[in-house]
Parts: C-alpha cells; structure tokens; sequence
C-alpha cells in the first residue's frame, strides 16, 4: 500500500478512535479493576464480527483478546494496547474529563486501546480491499494492569495469547507528549528500563537521644548508607550503561529525644543492560552490610524483581522504522532515547521479536516545556495522534506481510554481450558484467531489511 492509502485507511477511522477515546476516558479503571473497560472494548470488537476472549490473564484479571484473520495462512503477528489508568483527581476541565473521582487516564492507555481498537476497524477495510497487505492472523491483545506490578502481561502470556494461533512477532506503542503529534520515535535495543525495587533495613540499638554513647543511632548509618548507595551507579556501574539507585523512603524514630531500634528504607533500581540488573542486589547489600557493621549494626536487604529492560528486536525495529517512514515521512520517524521508566511490553519481548514505539502526542503549537507529561493531573493528549498511530499499525502489518511473501525469483540470467549486473549489486565491477551471485541478486529477506536500516 502506498502512503495515500494507508493514511486514508488510518483518516477513516478519525472519528471512531475520537469516539472510543472520550468514552474510556470518561470512564477510567484502576488496574486490575478494568470490568467496564473490558466490556466496552469486547462490544466494540463484536460489532466489528470479531469473536473476543474476555477475562484473559490470571484469576480476577481482565483481558481481552481476538484474532483477525484466524484462518489466513502465514505466520501471526500481535499487536498489544494496555487499558489501565492511575489514581489522580483529573485537573484538565477536558469536556470528556473522567467522571470517575479519584481516578483518571493520566498514562494515555485510553488512547492505546482507542487507537487498536480504530486499526482493528481499519483492518477490516485492508481485508476487503487489499488482502495482500496481510499475512497470517493478527492477534489483538488488549491488556490490563500495566500500571502496577506484577503486570497484566505476565498473565496474558501465561493464558497462551502468544501460543494460539502461534505468534511470531509482537508490536505495540506509547504515548509522548514530548514529540508532536505525527511523529514516531524508534529505539533499537534498550528501550525502557528494568524496575526493581529494595527495603533496606537498618537495625542498631535505640536510647536516650542524649546518650548517644549508649546506642547504636541506626539513623547515622541510614543516613551513610544512603550516601554510599549513589557510589554504586557513579563508581560501580559502567558510565555507559544508564542507572539509577533512588533512596525514596526512610522511616525512623518516634520522638526527638529518642534514638530508635531501627530505620527502614525503601527505593527502586532502574537499569538497562541485564548483566547490571543482576548484580545490584548483591552491590547494594554489600555497602549497606560493610557500612552497617562498621558501626555495630546490621543492614539486611529484601529486593523485589518487577519489570525487566524492555529490549527492541533489530530486524523487528528496522521494519517498523520502514513502516512509520512510509505512513509519515522520513523527517517524522526519530530515534527515541531509552528511558529509566519500567513498561510490562517488556515481558512480551521477552517471548517474542518485536517493537515498541513511542507516538507523538503533544500538540505542536504548544511549547515542548508547557506540555504535561503522563502522570500528572493535567495530562492530556493531541487526538490528531490518534489515527496516526493507526497509519503506524497499518504500515507494519503491511511491512510484516511484505517480509513474508516469497522473494522475487531472479531473472534468468543475461551472458554476453548487453549483460547488466543486477542493479542490487552496488559493488558491481565496472567495466563489466560482476560474476553472477544468487546470494547477492536475490538477498534474503532479513538481510533486506537490516540493510541501511539503522535508525538516525
Ligand atoms: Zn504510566
Ligand atoms: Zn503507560
């Protein structure tokens, strides 16, 4: 499909995502609590006579999942939207604010699940009128609880969503209000950082405030350990690897003039390479415990794994980068810069080869500084962004199904007199014919699309 047709296909479905966006922000359910949500979402994909899978994850979970094309033959692709929101009293006067006190979508999943459930309604036009667009099943997968750990993914993933029919790459996407709206950013490898989190326990021997002699103040060794703890991303970590080890939370103590038992810390470690993931627990336990026992107490650590470093495919990047080029333009596609936040995709690309985008959605009349980011009360997106990210969809599907269809067969080969080097050999021989390659006339599809790919 050309950039004409995929856009028009993407403008048609406008006003439905504008329609489903309101309504789900209007109505906001925190996570693990998306029973209306789900409803709607599975109403909508009824009316487009597709048959949904609701309450699809682990017991009480909420789900929803349904396959376009079941029967079409080639591999499946997945594309995910999350359907959570957080818990904010909404400060944004938006006509369609939340109605709902206390809670609001402040994250865009609103947007997520508008803009799938708007490619879904497309994808039954592409289906009728350019079948070649598409190859094998797509599966929907309308996620629940990204907000909060242990994540609705894990679930999904448990229930077999990557299993049947099998599910050889996944895609999904994310809201900014930090690029404008028409734009894609892309980032290959690490794209969002494992979340784990710590309790750091400090246990001395509380007494009289004024005899410190007496105790042993487990409030000093708190306070130095906290010191100590920044030395492990500054000093410990490679400087090219981004981390983070955040001391949020200390509690202590009950009275001024009382030295207390104990402290108790808690924080979060944001990492992007493995390797660093694995070796902060035993980083961050052996400087509190060395600390702690220099001065006669005790430290003990209780870690807590969340989300892991979200990790971009290569090839899958490529391909989306190509697809994001052909709905938008090349100046609209932009290399994102990872990030120190956590996102439950994570777990998905773990399974599967994939990519995770982040779509513009800041208006760009407003200036970049004035623009609310997500999580906060005032947060609220462009929904000119809407069918973009339907144009994205429909872009990489019709990437995917371009990477699946059997390679051109090679011309016969010319000799003699009037041959030409096949004009893919760019290293050709001048003067004459370079020797025949099949490898090189007819280069396998992966390495077509790794070709010259790399995102700017
Ligand atoms: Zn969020
Ligand atoms: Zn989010």
């Amino acid at each position: 499909m050309d950039v004409d047709t995929i856009r028009a296909l993407a403008d048609a479905q406008a006003g439905y995502a504008s329609e489903a966006y309101r309504w789900l922000h209007r109505h906001p359910e925190l996570s693990y609590q998306e029973v209306e949500t789900a409803r709607y979402v599975a109403e909508q994909l009824r009316s487009l006579d597709l048959e949904p899978r609701i309450g699809v994850g682990r017991p009480g979970e909420h789900g929803v999942v349904a396959v376009l094309g079941a029967d079409r033959p080639g591999p499946a692709v997945a594309l995910r939207a999350d359907m959570d929101a957080l818990p904010l009293e909404e400060a944004t006067n938006l006509p369609w604010q939340s109605q709902r006190p206390g809670v609001m979508h402040a994250c865009g999943h609103d947007a997520h699940t508008a803009i799938l459930l708007a490619t879904a309604a497309a994808l039954r036009h592409v289906e009728r009128d350019h079948p070649r667009s598409l190859v094998g099943p797509v599966v929907l997968l309308f996620q629940p609880a990204e907000e909060q750990e242990p994540g609705g993914a894990l679930g999904m993933i448990e229930a077999g969503v990557l299993n049947s029919p099998p599910v050889a790459a996944v895609f999904g996407l994310h809201q900014s209000p930090l690029l404008d709206t028409g734009t894609v950013g892309l980032a290959v490898g690490a794209r969002s950082a494992a979340a784990d989190d710590f309790t750091l326990t400090i246990r001395g021997c509380g007494g009289h405030a004024a005899w410190p002699h007496r105790t042993v103040d487990p409030v000093v060794v708190a306070a130095h350990v906290v010191t100590a703890l920044q030395a492990v991303v500054s000093r410990q970590a490679p400087p090219t690897n981004a981390a983070v080890v955040t001391v949020a939370t200390i509690h202590g103590g009950t009275k001024d003039n009382i030295i207390p038992d104990e402290v108790v810390m808690t924080g979060t470690v944001r990492t992007l390479v493995p390797e660093l993931r694995d070796a902060m627990p035993q980083r961050i336990e052996s400087l509190a415990q060395g600390i702690a026992a220099g001065f006669g107490a005790e430290a003990t650590l209780d870690y807590a794994w969340g989300y892991p470093v979200l990790v971009n495919d290569a090839a899958m990047t490529a391909l989306s980068e190509r697809a994001a080029i052909r709905a938008l333009g090349e100046s609209q596609v932009v290399e994102a810069e990872p990030v120190l936040g956590a996102e439950d995709f994570a777990y998905f690309l773990e399974q599967r080869p994939g990519c995770f985008a982040t779509l513009g959605v800041g208006v760009p009349s407003i200036p970049l500084e004035e623009r609310p980011t997500g999580h906060s009360a005032r947060f609220s997106l462009d929904e000119a962004a809407l069918p973009v990210g339907v144009a994205y969809y429909i872009a990489v599907l019709d990437e995917w199904a371009r990477t699946q269809q059997p390679p051109p067969q090679p011309s016969p080969v010319a000799t003699g007199e009037g041959a030409k080097p096949s004009p893919r050999r760019s290293g050709g021989t001048i003067g004459g014919p370079a020797p025949y390659d099949p490898a090189a006339a007819v280069p396998s599809m992966s390495a077509a699309w790794s070709a010259g790919l790399g995102l700017r």
